[in-house]
């Protein structure tokens, strides 16, 4: 059975004190309320992962993640926080490549190959982004895109490696604008990721691989996405905002 994993991602979001709220807020009650074997990631600013790591230890299917990793290990990389900065603080997770940070970082497929690797390495778990623009989509060339940049992240990893990294397909035309993607897209797209994948390290590699879909995700349409065969999870930015919208999702299941 694939790993249903359901990550908030609060971007630049909260004060520190902020975010000890609403995570203490979202500990509690998934102590209360949550009893699928759902695993729930909280991928916080850099800042607030050590506090935020200090109150999930108390809950078994709750972790935190960063938002990102630098592909160095140390050095002069002003603003870059590390594999093993991250991992000091808990967190053991980390999102790479998502859309902001392709577009205003310009970060290029080649570089998230590294930081999958050295993530993979260090023993955190990478939450690897993928999706298309809306001019690709209308043009038609979605899954093209989307197998490009598997292609050029993750086609370098052992098959070994790939069973380790979950991945997130958020067409960007549906992130933060409220606009969803349909079940039907949703499931085609998810389908031909896991057909990719499975073309390149195999039928049972690909079956045991976590896709998590991402745009505009919240607890009234969480559920027949959710449903979709080759949707194992969601990743989740405003609601996830929200403590008991984000726990809702996760009950969704
Ligand atoms: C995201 O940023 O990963 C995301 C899916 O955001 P939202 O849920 O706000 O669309």
């Amino acid at each position: 059975m694939r790993k249903k994993v359901i990550a908030g991602n609060w971007k630049m979001n909260l004060t520190l004190e902020e975010g000890v709220s609403l995570a203490s807020e979202v500990v509690n009650i998934a102590k209360d309320e949550l009893t699928s074997d759902v695993t729930m990631v909280l991928c916080t600013p850099a800042i607030h992962m050590a506090a935020v790591s200090k109150l999930t230890a108390e809950v078994a299917n709750v972790h935190v993640g960063a938002q990102n990793i630098s592909e160095h290990e140390s050095g002069a990389y002003t603003g870059d926080i590390s594999a093993d900065m991250a991992l000091s603080t808990g967190a053991e997770f980390v999102i790479i490549g998502h859309s902001e940070r392709r577009e205003y970082h310009f970060e290029t497929n080649a570089q998230l190959a590294a930081r999958v690797e050295l993530a993979l390495a260090k023993g955190l778990t990478p939450l690897f982004c993928c999706g298309e623009s809306l001019e690709t989509r209308e043009a038609g060339d979605h899954v093209s895109f989307v197998t490009k940049q598997l292609e050029e992240s993750l086609y370098q990893l052992s098959a070994e490696q790939m069973e380790k990294v979950v991945i997130a397909y958020e067409p960007i035309w549906a992130i933060g604008t409220g606009v969803t993607a349909s079940t039907e897209q949703a499931q085609e797209m998810h389908k031909s990721i896991r057909e990719a994948l499975a073309s390149k390290f195999g039928a049972e590699v690909a079956e045991k691989i976590s896709i998590l879909y991402g745009g505009s995700m919240k607890p009234g349409n969480a559920p027949e996405l959710l449903a979709q065969p080759d949707v194992d999870g969601g990743l989740i930015g405003g609601a996830s905002l929200k403590s008991r919208d984000f726990i809702d999702i996760a009950k969704s299941y």
